[in-house]
């Protein structure tokens, strides 16, 4: 089958958060199966394309209030397991971030470059799988504008990773989307907004979400397409997340001090855990509790600031917060430092490399997520030896099972200080039954969350799709 992801993100290209881990892996295991996947992402203004080489394999030029030419790039040596195409828009999306707070018609150029190239194509692809709201208007233009009729009968599939963030427009921008039959209008609107994942829900022919609980959680909590979602529930399906394990695997990650497998995972971590004491000034001897994340309320990062002042009463855990968003939030744990030289240290900020050091070096990962639809940071801890302690929501309920209930982790039921305060001294506990906690330390490394049952779930359904 010939597939084509169409993503905002992908890593190593350009991440911001979970979606680019997922793009960036999932075409490589499903081409592993034995499948043609391949990836559509902008050609952003970053370190990737500014240190590689592309070649044009098309030219175009649309209109979007005013003409706009661009270009279809891929790569001169590509080693990243699938194939990769670069929408370049100069003056529309080459920009050095991946997101602003002004992104309609960023985006909508994005979708409609990518169908003028698709449409095309000698050889019509099998699937088209959109991700998240700023891919949403595809199946929409796909299966209504005029210009793309002979994609009409091509199966799409849109993928869930946040139902937070919708991309809704104003009607006054209907212009924007290529023609269609004007009384099908009401496929793109949602509450008299155009609302690109609301479309992507109403017009994609099949819907999935990134871990079973997450689909559930959407029926009744999907800020404002809850309706929606339970009307369109025959065709939604959950299908969780996996990690590139080639990508995180602490015997070979090259940005570790050490690297180690299950059997030298004690020493391993002790000389990640060491060097990263020394330089943030932690005590190497204490639990090291770690946060990687943005710091939003999504993630309950608004209960850090209290959580850590509670925990770190006792002095008998150190604290390692690597994050950025909320100013606010950024502030208060920055703050922190001062009330607890020794045993607390912040970098604020996006460090792939630290991130990595710090999964390694940890005891415990903490998650007081509000909203998680599936959270990868719980599975790189479990691949990396360290205890993730979750609150009980999206897909941290489908990966984590609690150590007092025959489980491995350290589950807490609510995003509240209490909850997430009460959750890390049940696991200071935990870290003192030495015996046991090495044991768990084993057994976490083994759990496989590799994407190959995933990669095979995804091509099942497209399979549905493709009789
Ligand atoms: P989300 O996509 O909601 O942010 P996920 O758990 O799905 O959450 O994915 C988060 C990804 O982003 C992980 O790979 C995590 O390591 C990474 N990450 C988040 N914040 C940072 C940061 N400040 N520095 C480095 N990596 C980060």
């Amino acid at each position: 089958m010939t597939i084509f992801h169409i993503s905002a993100e992908c890593y190593p290209i350009a991440k911001v958060g979970g979606l680019g881990d997922v793009v960036g892996a999932l075409p490589k295991y499903q081409n592993k199966l034995g499948q043609t996947s391949s990836v559509i992402m902008p050609f952003y203004d970053n370190k990737f394309t500014k240190s590689h080489t592309f070649k044009r394999v098309f030219k175009g030029r649309f209109n979007l209030g005013r003409p706009f030419d661009f270009d279809i790039l891929t790569l001169e040596d590509n080693t990243l397991g699938y194939e990769l195409y670069l929408v370049h828009i100069p003056g529309l999306l080459y920009t050095d971030y991946v997101y602003s707070s002004n992104d309609t018609e960023r985006f909508l150029g994005f979708q409609i470059a990518t169908l003028d190239w698709l449409v095309q194509l000698e050889q019509k692809p099998n699937i088209v799988h959109c991700h998240d709201h700023h891919t949403g208007l595809i199946p929409f233009m796909m299966s209504q504008s005029y210009a793309y009729h002979k994609l009409r009968s091509t199966p799409t599939v849109v993928t869930i990773h946040n139902g937070q963030y919708q991309g809704w427009f104003g009607h006054d921008k209907i212009h924007l989307i290529p023609p269609f039959d004007f009384s099908k209008v009401g496929l793109l609107d949602w509450k008299h907004l155009i609302n690109p994942l609301a479309s992507a829900i109403k017009c994609a022919w099949k819907v999935t979400t990134v871990s079973p609980n997450y689909m559930q959680e959407l029926m009744y909590a999907a800020n404002g397409l809850e309706d929606l979602l339970r009307y369109e529930s025959g065709k939604c399906v959950g299908i969780l997340n996996g990690i590139d394990d080639k990508v995180w695997d602490p015997a070979t990650d090259a940005d570790l001090i050490k690297n180690y497998s299950i059997k030298t995972v004690q020493s391993g971590k002790k000389a990640n855990k060491e060097w990263l004491c020394k330089e943030f000034n932690l005590n190497p001897n204490l639990p090291l509790f770690a946060f990687i994340g943005r710091l939003v309320d999504e993630k309950g990062a608004d209960l850090l600031p209290e959580i850590f002042n509670n925990s770190l009463y006792h002095k008998n855990l150190c604290i390692m917060m690597l994050g950025s968003g909320d100013t606010r939030v950024e502030q208060q744990l920055d703050r922190l430092k001062n009330q607890h030289p020794g045993y607390y240290n912040t970098y604020i900020g996006y460090n792939e490399r630290l991130a990595h050091i710090v999964y390694a070096a940890a005891d415990f990962l903490i998650m007081p997520s509000r909203v998680e639809p599936c959270g990868l940071n719980q599975m790189y801890a479990l691949r990396y030896g360290t205890v993730p302690i979750v609150n009980k929501v999206g897909g941290l309920k489908d990966t984590v099972e609690d150590f007092d209930n025959n489980g491995f982790g350290v589950l807490h039921d609510g995003a509240t200080v209490q909850e997430g305060s009460f959750a890390i001294y049940r696991a200071i506990n935990f870290f003192n039954a030495t015996d046991r906690f090495k044991k768990n330390r084993n057994f976490i490394m083994k759990i496989d969350h590799s994407w190959d049952r995933s990669a095979q779930a995804y091509i099942d359904l497209y399979n549905s799709l493709n009789p």
